[in-house]
């Protein structure tokens, strides 16, 4: 499962990817493919399927906390900026390990599609 996981390859170094932020059991890199001036994308070290999957009340605060700092340390925290996390297959979830989209530099729209 982990072995062909693309996000658990890039948290093992084996698909380059620099990190914008590390926590103990958390990462943040950019987005391949931005969705706004800046997407980010903070996930678990460990495999975790999906939100539905999680169990850890610590490593779900934990993520929120990176994704915060994320957005500080990228002068987001005064304008504002959106974190997303879709979830299974009506959540247009496309990448199967859990990963929270911190998303902005622009005035993002509501609803989303
Ligand atoms: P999802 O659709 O599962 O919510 O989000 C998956 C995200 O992963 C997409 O925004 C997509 O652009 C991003 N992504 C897919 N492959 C890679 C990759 O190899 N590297 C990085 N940094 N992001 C990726
Ligand atoms: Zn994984």
């Amino acid at each position: 499962m982990t072995d062909s996981c693309l996000f658990c390859r890039i948290v093992r170094g084996e698909i380059p990817s620099p990190l914008v932020g590390e926590s103990e059991n958390a990462i943040a890199i950019r987005d391949i493919s931005p969705q706004a001036p800046a997407h980010f994308l903070v996930m678990p070290k460990i495999h975790v399927q999906s939100l539905a999957q999680v169990r850890d009340s610590a490593l779900l605060g934990e993520l929120l906390m990176l994704a915060n700092r994320v957005a500080e340390e990228h002068w987001l925290a005064d304008s504002g900026f959106r974190v997303v996390v879709n979830t299974g297959e009506n959540g247009g979830q496309t990448v199967q390990h859990l990963h929270l989209h911190v998303l902005g530099g622009r005035a993002m729209r509501w609803p989303p599609g």
